[in-house]
C-alpha cells in the first residue's frame, strides 16, 4: 500500500490520479492534496477520498473551505505547506501535477528525502532542471514521468545504457490549429484554442500545445529526464497521438510506446513502477479500425514557439527560466483576453531577445529571474 501526496488534485491530471487511486484501493491511499482556488473541486475530492492533510492555496481559500467541511481536517496553505506534505514521513510517492513553476521546491524537497516523485509539473524542469537533476543523482531518485511522450521514451529505453542512443522522437498533435495557416492565426479566440482534438487537459497546456510550446517545453524536459543533447532529440507531427514517441538506437531499432490517448495509463505507471497493474476503465488499442497513422515534418516557421524553445535549452543558464516564466504570464493574458494568440509568441521572443543570461544559476537566481521576467512580461504586454 502506497501513500500517495497529490499537489495539483483539482486540475485535469489530478482528477485523473485520483481515478487510479479510486480503482486501485488495495495498492494506494490518498495522504495529502493540494489545490488552488476551486473549492466546488476540492470540497467532494475531500469527501470521498479524505486525506489527512490539505494545502489550500491561501488563508481566504481556506477559509472557504473550511465553511463548508465537515470533519477534522489538517488544512494549511502557501508553497512552503506544498513542500510541508510533500516531504512528510507518511508520504510514500509524490505526484506533483500543479500547474507552472510554483511546483520546483516541493519537487527538490521530496527528492532531498528520497521520496518517489511522479512528475507531471514539465515548468518544474524546464525552469530549473539543471537543479532537479543534479538533486535526484545525488540522493539517487528515480524521477517518474507522467507526461506521456516521457513516459513513452522512459519505457522504450527500458534501462538501456546512454551509448546506445541515437536520437528521441517526440510526438506532436499539432495542437488546436493544425490545419490553420499563419494568416488565419491572427483571429482565433480562447475558446477555439481551448478545442484540443485529442486530449482533453488543463487550459494552459491546450493552448500550449496550440502554439507548439508544450512540444517545446517537452524537449527542454526530454534533455534533463533522459540526459540528451538537444541536437539529439527530434519532434515530428503525428496527429491521431497513438505513438506516444519513440527512441531509435545505434543499430537503427527504433522502439515506441502506442496506446489510445489516456492519461492515466502513464500516471498509473509512474505510481506502480516498476510494476505494472491493470487498468480496467481504459480502452486498448484497436489498430485495425485506426487503419492508418499519419508523421508530418514539423515547420519550425508555422510554429516559432518550438524553436525559441530548442534555442533556450541550447543556449541554457537562465534562459529556459525567461522562455517559461514569459511563457505562463503571456498564456494568462490570453486565456483572460488580454492579448492576442499571435501575441503570445511575440511577448516570448521579445523578452527572450532583451535577456542577458546568467550561467549555472542557483534557486535564488531562478526565482529572481523568474519573478523578474513575469513582470516585464506584463509590462511589455501592456504596450502591446
Ligand atoms: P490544470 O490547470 O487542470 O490543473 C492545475 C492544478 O494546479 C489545479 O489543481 C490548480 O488548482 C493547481 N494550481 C494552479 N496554480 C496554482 C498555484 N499558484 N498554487 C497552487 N496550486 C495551483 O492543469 P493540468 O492538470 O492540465 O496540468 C498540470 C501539469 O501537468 C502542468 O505542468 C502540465 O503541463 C502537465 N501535464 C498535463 C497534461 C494533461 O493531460 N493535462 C499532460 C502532460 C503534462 P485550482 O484549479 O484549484 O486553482
Ligand atoms: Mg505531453
Amino acid at each position: 500500500m502506497k501513500n500517495i501526496t497529490l499537489l495539483g488534485a483539482t486540475g485535469s491530471i489530478g482528477l485523473q490520479t485520483l481515478d487510479v487511486i479510486e480503482a486501485h484501493p488495495e495498492h494506494f491511499r490518498l495522504f495529502a492534496i493540494s489545490f488552488g482556488e476551486n473549492v466546488e473541486k476540492a470540497l467532494p475530492i475531500i469527501e470521498k477520498f479524505k486525506p489527512e492533510w490539505i494545502v489550500a492555496k491561501d488563508n481566504h481559500v481556506k477559509q472557504k473551505l473550511k465553511t463548508r467541511l465537515t470533519g477534522d481536517y489538517k488544512i494549511i496553505t502557501g508553497v512552503e505547506a506544498l513542500e510541508e506534505i510533500s516531504i512528510h514521513p507518511k508520504t510514500d510517492v509524490l505526484v506533483n501535477a500543479v500547474m507552472g513553476s510554483v511546483g520546483l521546491k516541493a519537487t527538490l524537497s521530496a527528492i532531498e528525502h528520497r521520496k518517489q516523485v511522479a512528475i507531471a509539473n514539465k515548468e518544474t524542469l524546464v525552469t530549473a532542471g539543471h537543479l532537479v537533476m543534479e538533486k535526484a543523482r545525488e540522493f539517487s531518485v528515480n524521477l517518474l514521468p507522467i507526461d506521456s511522450e516521457h513516459s513513452a521514451i522512459f519505457q522504450a529505453l527500458n534501462g538501456e545504457s546512454h551509448d546506445r542512443l541515437k536520437k528521441i522522437i517526440l510526438t506532436a498533435s499539432g495542437g488546436s490549429f493544425r490545419d490553420k495557416s499563419r494568416d488565419e492565426l491572427q483571429y482565433v479566440t480562447v475558446s477555439d484554442a481551448l478545442n484540443h482534438p485529442n486530449w482533453s487537459m488543463g487550459a494552459k497546456i491546450t493552448v500550449d500545445s496550440a502554439t507548439m510550446m508544450n512540444k517545446g517545453l517537452e524537449v527542454i524536459e526530454a534533455h534533463w529526464l533522459f540526459n540528451v543533447a538537444y541536437e539529439k532529440i527530434e519532434v515530428i507531427q503525428h496527429q491521431e497521438s497513438i505513438i506516444h514517441s519513440m527512441v531509435e538506437f545505434i543499430d537503427q531499432s527504433v522502439i515506441a510506446q502506442l496506446g489510445t490517448p489516456d492519461m492515466r495509463v502513464p500516471i498509473q505507471y509512474a505510481l506502480t513502477y516498476p510494476d505494472r497493474i491493470n487498468i480496467p476503465s481504459s480502452k486498448s488499442l484497436d489498430l485495425v479500425s485506426i487503419s492508418k497513422l499519419h508523421f508530418k515534418e514539423m515547420d519550425f516557421s508555422r510554429f516559432p514557439c518550438l524553436g525559441y524553445a530548442f534555442d533556450a535549452g541550447k543556449i541554457g543558464g537562465t534562459m529556459p527560466t525567461v522562455l517559461n516564466a514569459a511563457n505562463e504570464v503571456a498564456v494568462d493574458l490570453f486565456l483572460k483576453g488580454k492579448i492576442k494568440f499571435l501575441e503570445i509568441e511575440r511577448l516570448i521572443e521579445s523578452l527572450m531577445n532583451s535577456h542577458q543570461v546568467i550561467a549555472k544559476p542557483d534557486l535564488n537566481t531562478i526565482q529572481s529571474i523568474d519573478s523578474e521576467t513575469r513582470i516585464k512580461a506584463l509590462n511589455t504586454a501592456s504596450e502591446f
